[in-house]
């Protein structure tokens, strides 16, 4: 039997008057959403979407199917949210109101070959893996910075720092739908994930977060990355969801049996 441990923190950091960001730690399901469109609509677009992810993890089983519905349903009632706020404002119907919001997440789901974890996607928030040590962003960003550095023309250095990091490519919150990104992964006892939005790791390197994601329990580790990225700039709103997958018995566990996919390291040729 797998099951799960996590700890979750957001705060609104040092400069914003507002936190847009917003979670969901409800196990099976774990989510962190990044609103955008300014205060009163960035909260609104992520409390929609992590509210119809909350939906869907009051029903099970889950499914990866029931995951990419809920992600929908919150695109719509978002694009329908920001619809009448321009039409209040006297913008007319469907006027750009710049309402949306990242989602990530993780999602525990029966399959045919046992439990896998969904890892799913639109933005640039993020799912991190620590597994045996080693840390691997599992989501690629959809932001303009990332292509660039995919084709080459930008260094993930460069890209930390260039003026349009902040800029996605995909969000909740457009019509037409965005596509999601997502991909199944065994779960495997032992291992830590770290869900975070973009306040967190635009403020911290790698081997940052691989330290602190690497001490203590799930809550520990949570608090201690959100702490060290506000100290570090708190230049925007930080959330951290750690999840850690754990099995009651050994033949569960998996890592002797289940062959770990090495995941690409973001830039590599797959
Ligand atoms: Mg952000």
């Amino acid at each position: 039997m797998t099951w799960f441990s996590h700890g979750a923190v957001t705060i609104t950091g040092r400069f914003r008057s507002a936190n847009e960001d917003c979670y969901l730690a409800q196990p099976p399901l774990y989510a962190v959403a990044d609103g955008m469109g300014g205060h009163g609509a960035g909260e609104v677009a992520s409390a929609i979407a992590i509210e119809a992810l909350t939906v869907c993890a009051q029903r099970p089983p889950l499914s990866a199917v029931a995951v990419l519905a809920a992600l929908d349903d919150a695109n719509h009632a978002i694009v329908d949210r920001g619809s009448r706020a321009g039409t209040a404002s006297g913008d007319g119907v469907g006027a750009a109101t710049g309402m949306g919001t990242t989602i990530t997440g993780l999602a525990s789901l029966e399959t045919g070959g046992g439990t896998h974890l969904m890892v799913f996607n639109i933005g640039d928030s993020r799912v991190y893996r620590l597994a045996d040590g080693r840390l691997d962003q599992v989501t690629i960003d959809h932001s303009e910075v990332e292509e660039l550095v995919l084709a080459g023309q930008l260094t993930r250095g460069e890209a930390r720092t260039h003026p349009r990091r902040n800029i996605v490519t995909r969000a909740l919150g457009t019509d037409p739908p965005p596509t999601p990104d997502h991909w199944l992964v065994p779960a495997i006892a032992g291992d830590r994930y770290l869900l975070c939005s973009d306040g967190l790791s635009s403020e911290l390197t790698d081997e940052r977060i691989t330290e602190l994601l690497a001490t203590g329990d799930p809550q520990a580790a949570a608090d201690e990355l959100v702490s060290a990225a506000n100290r570090a700039g708190g230049r925007d709103n930080i959330t951290a969801v750690v999840v850690d997958v754990a099995a009651d018995d050994e033949e569960d566990v998996g890592a002797d049996t289940v062959p770990r996919p090495v995941l690409p390291r973001q830039g590599e040729p797959t």
